[in-house]
């Protein structure tokens, strides 16, 4: 077996310049010339992981199939590479000291004095190469999260030094992403901020092998010259990475300016197998040349912030370009529907998707939005809250349950439908402790779910700590909403359909997690074929 190498992205001059997804893509190109590789993030803030934290600060959570509440970036990374990342992909600060603080309490230092420089710098190393250990990668790619110059990177790019002189320059690089901007009144590039950003990493001990410039205007062979000269890097190691139209062109952007090359180059790895993008190339070819339209609403509280439905938003992307349709989502913010301007705001809808979320704000308008979808047939989707929103709805105003809620919102219901979990009723900390990752889900037989499955047992991932409360299911049932999908040990209600309904599925889990480029999700491709079939009604 081949020694792991490793690649750093560091990043430059302001952050969301997408070092995820130059990551992503490098991945892509290295996986297609038959490389196995990974891709890991770095956090440099103190939360143990992004669970607890407001998607307004940070964006979506993405949960992992071992249940790790991480970063969305490796959202991407999965959607890239299409195999799954886990708990060791998404490192933080929190967690680094969390595990030195605890090992100290343990006494295994020995009475040492403990410190940033070695204590703290050893256990990112220990992180960064625990994937690469695993012996299953060829590549292991690790992004520093924040930009250089921040105080809370500087602990990893001390410990990227100091692997780099370990490993040898042949087993790891670095790879600095950074800004060249554009100054319309001198109608020039400006080199300025990368010279500055690449003398402040050098300043640490580290010098960067290659540099990928962010653009808006194709960077002409002078300036890359003068970017090489200045930066300390050859020429031909200064890559554009130009503005793109949509994400998924990056591959091949960076395809065109030979990234992939030049890293197997300077890891002395060999690059004659070009990558094979056809299968990538034709998902491309579908999006960009889309057959039909529809028109889905996204009812959520957080919709200010796209970032935090990104998962959902991909994967309406991956199941349009499936199905050859362009789907137009509707940013709708759930605090602002109310019954009488429901059917204004959503009658040209040809789905309604209502999302994931927590707490009380803005539910009332979901629980609208769903009545909407249910009484006028237009095709239903929800997720996690968007599925308890579903079952609240059909308490309330089918079954006549009145004020039917559940005890997140209202403790006090007289119908609790939907149930804090036996096993959350004690907790007393947040961090970590809902019900994640992975689960089995048994389908019943005759469901929509199983049809569009086209099978009887599916796992799926999950984030949450309420449930279906099982006292109300005959009820439910007799009323016409079914539980078609179950945990095959603890009963628990995975999924709710109705079938006099065109189409109305609810699931407690998350199935945007799993939809990838090159496998989208079945549960998103079917929910698009019937918007379009309502469209076209
Ligand atoms: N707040 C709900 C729960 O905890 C739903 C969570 C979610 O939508 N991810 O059960």
């Amino acid at each position: 077996m081949n020694k792991t190498k490793y690649v750093f992205v560091t990043g430059g001059v302001t952050s969301s310049l997408g070092k995820g997804i130059i990551a992503a893509s490098l991945a892509k190109l290295l996986q297609e010339r038959g490389y196995s590789v990974t891709i890991q993030k770095l956090d440099p803030y103190i939360n143990v992981d992004p669970g607890t934290l407001n998607p307004y600060e940070h964006g979506e959570c993405y949960v992992t199939d071992d249940g790790a509440e991480t970063d969305l970036d490796l959202g991407h990374y999965e959607r890239f590479l299409n195999i799954p990342t886990s708990q060791a992909n998404n490192v933080t600060t929190g967690r680094i000291y969390q595990s030195v603080i605890d090992k100290e309490r343990k006494g295994d230092f020995l009475g040492k004095t403990v410190q940033v420089i070695p204590h703290i710098t050893d256990e990112i190393k220990d992180r960064i190469q625990i994937l690469g250990n695993t012996g299953n990668f060829d590549i292991v790619i690790t992004e520093i999260g924040g930009t250089v110059g921040d105080i809370e990177s500087l602990p990893y790019v001390e410990a990227v030094r100091q692997l780099l002189w370990e490993l040898g320059e042949e087993n790891a690089i670095v790879i600095h992403l950074t800004l060249v901007p554009y100054l319309a009144a001198a109608g020039e590039l400006k080199t300025k901020p990368t010279q500055h950003s690449v003398k402040m990493l050098m300043q640490s001990g580290v010098s960067p092998d290659i540099l990928v410039c962010r653009t808006e205007h194709e960077i002409s062979e002078s300036i890359k010259r003068k970017l090489a000269l200045f930066c300390n890097v050859k020429q031909e190691d200064v890559i554009e990475s130009i503005d793109a139209k949509t994400i998924y062109d990056v591959p091949n952007l960076m395809l065109k300016e030979g990234l992939d090359t030049v890293v197997l180059k300077k890891l002395q790895l060999p690059s004659d197998k070009l990558p094979n993008l056809n299968a990538w190339n034709c998902f491309l070819k579908k999006f960009k040349n889309p057959k039909y339209t529809v028109e889905i609403g996204l009812i959520g509280k957080y919709v200010e912030l796209r970032d935090a439905y990104k998962s959902i938003s991909e994967a309406f992307i991956h199941a349009g370009s499936q199905n050859e349709i362009k789907v137009n989502i509707h940013w709708i913010h759930s605090e602002e529907l109310n019954v009488e301007d429901v059917p204004g705001k959503l009658k040209h809808l040809n789905g309604i998707l209502v999302a994931p979320g927590f707490g009380g704000r803005g539910i009332e308008g979901k629980i609208e939005a769903v009545r909407y979808a249910r009484e006028n047939n237009i095709p239903f989707l929800g997720i996690c809250l968007g599925m308890q929103m579903a079952v609240i709805e059909f308490a309330r105003n089918v079954l006549g349950l009145e004020d039917a809620n559940s005890t997140e919102m209202d403790e006090k219901t007289p119908y609790p439908v939907i149930d804090i979990m036996e096993d959350q009723k004690d907790l007393t900390i947040y961090g970590g402790t809902m019900r994640l990752g992975a689960w089995d889900c048994k389908l019943e037989n005759n469901s929509k779910v199983k049809q569009i499955y086209k099978s009887d047992m599916i796992s799926e991932r999950h984030r949450h700590r309420y449930e279906f409360n099982d006292t109300y299911l005959e009820q439910i049932q007799n009323a016409g909403m079914i539980a078609t999908g179950k945990n095959p040990k603890t009963n628990l209600v995975e999924v709710v359909e109705i079938p006099s309904h065109p189409w109305f599925v609810g699931v407690q889990y998350h199935p945007e997690y799993k939809s990838t480029v090159l496998n989208p999700h079945p549960l998103f491709i079917d929910f698009i074929k019937a918007a379009l079939e309502h469209s076209l009604k």
